[in-house]
């Protein structure tokens, strides 16, 4: 029978990658919950209105993305094909406190042509500050994005910035540009000849060459900005400019989704491919709650793709740590019940270890014991089970010089109880202690108790 597959625009995350999203997401945590942004989880699917309403029922999310389907209950149901308007449907659903500070993580679906960087199941992480207007927020969800990718050692961003204006501004702008669109519809892509009037602003987006020249000599939004639109862009420039976050204006940066009102953002990184090059972008969505049937509320943020991130992190040689091998590994030849023990003994003490299990051979434990990436193995035989002993074997040249030296050291210092590093206690005897690390030395072989006191000792020290 042929194996099943993960489906197209799908991917498997093993380790040591799925463990590099991991840490990406724990950075990322890390670095919002300093500004106060909390965890929310939402469900991955919603009712397709949130998305239609919310994202635009015109929008390419929607239109040709969107992974919508209906329940056995004749729901009509969509896949989450971003947070946003998640998150603002729980907040209006749940009528918190504002500000309302939330971070998310989770997938994201879209139906699109999958290629390196584009899936139709890829993962997001994003922020979204419901309630003030103040372009300081603006300034500090942005800086928030960028602090994260320079954390992470991310080089060639370019930040773009645009205003896309307000009820009050934009739609006379709209209105401006509909007209030049209309003299010039004949020279637009063959998709924006058919669709430039559901929504012009979307001809400013389209990477298609025929659009791109007549874009050119379009009437610009920032020449039709309102005084309080214009106020609000230029404090955040001006934050962004004293605060040494550079960026690119664009005239075009309009994104693919509806809800955008004035500031909107995308950060490229100029290592990947143009066409999936954005590794994070947002914007104010001052209309999005009331779109959602609730009372006014402005809001602004963003959402970054980790899978981007990630290959961004690759393409420039920055290698995201992985979850370390496990130090120790037991081998047990006496059937595995003293390995259970042990290593419940171990990790009782923070030692990350590992084990073989059914049974076998001495030499199949060792193979693993090497492959595991372990430092230390512990092997015990019938003789060492019977005497209450364990046998080390130091998977690295010089780790048995370094212990040795660990027990000599606590075992000279060891009359006084205070020093560091003491493993013998202070009772027992010293010519005792002498004649154990002798033996040591000689044959590999430590009482139990001892053995777990001195590599406890000796990763504490590594
Ligand atoms: P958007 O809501 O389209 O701005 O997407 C937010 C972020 O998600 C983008 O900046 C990308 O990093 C990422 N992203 C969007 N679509 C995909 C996709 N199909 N595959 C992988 N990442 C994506």
């Amino acid at each position: 029978m042929e194996l099943f597959r993960s489906p197209s625009g799908t991917r498997d995350w093993l380790p040591p990658d799925s463990e590099r999203m991991a840490y990406l997401i724990s950075a990322f945590a890390a670095q919002v919950e300093l500004a106060n942004y909390r965890l929310v989880l939402s469900p991955m699917f919603e009712d397709s209105g949130v998305f239609v309403r919310g994202v635009g029922d015109e929008s390419e999310v929607v239109t040709k993305e969107m992974y919508d389907f209906t329940d056995k209950g004749g729901r009509s149901l969509a896949l989450r094909p971003e947070g946003t308007a998640s998150v603002v449907r729980a907040f209006l659903q749940h009528n918190p406190p504002v500000p309302f500070k939330a971070w998310y993580v989770g997938p994201s679906f879209r139906y699109e042509r999958p290629q390196a960087g584009r899936y139709r199941q890829h993962h997001q992480v994003g922020i979204e500050a419901l309630g003030p207007k103040d372009p300081y927020l603006d300034f500090e969800v942005i800086s928030m994005l960028m602090n994260w990718f320079f954390s992470l050692g991310l080089r060639d961003l370019v930040l773009k910035l645009n205003s896309l204006g307000d009820d009050n501004c934009r739609p006379p702008y709209v209105r401006e540009l509909s007209s030049y669109l209309e003299k010039n519809q004949n020279l637009l892509c063959v998709e924006h000849q058919q669709r430039w009037q559901v929504n012009p602003l979307r001809v400013l987006d389209c990477k298609k060459e025929e659009c791109i020249a007549v874009k050119e000599n379009a009437p610009k939004i920032k020449n039709s900005l309102c005084p309080e639109c214009s106020m609000h862009f230029e404090t955040l420039l001006s934050c962004l400019d004293e605060h040494k976050i550079d960026y690119v204006l664009d005239d075009y940066l309009v994104r693919g989704l509806d809800y955008y009102t004035r500031t909107t953002f995308e950060v490229a990184c100029a290592s990947l491919e143009s066409s999936q090059n954005a590794i994070g972008g947002g914007g104010r969505y001052d209309n999005l709650a009331k779109a959602l049937g609730g009372n006014d509320t402005p809001g602004i943020g963003f959402a970054s793709g980790l899978e981007r991130v990630l290959l961004a992190c690759e393409t420039q040689g920055i290698l995201l740590p992985a979850v370390p091998s496990p130090k120790v590994f037991l081998a047990d030849i006496t059937g595995g019940g003293k390995a259970a023990h042990m290593i419940h003994v171990l990790r009782t003490l923070g030692i990350a270890c590992d084990r073989a299990f059914d049974n076998r051979s001495l030499k199949s434990q060792l193979r693993q014991a090497d492959k595991s990436g372990a430092i230390l193995a512990i092997v015990v035989g019938e003789k060492e089970k019977e005497a209450n002993c364990v046998q080390l074997k130091w998977l690295f040249p010089g780790d048995k010089d370094r212990f040795i030296q660990l027990l000599t050291v606590a075992a000279d210092s060891s009359r006084d109880a205070g020093t560091n590093g003491r493993i013998f206690s202070p009772e027992s005897d010293e010519p005792e202690k002498r004649d154990i690390i002798e033996r040591y030395r000689l044959s590999d072989v430590l009482p139990e108790d001892l053995a777990y006191s001195a590599i406890k000792e000796f990763f504490r020290n590594a």
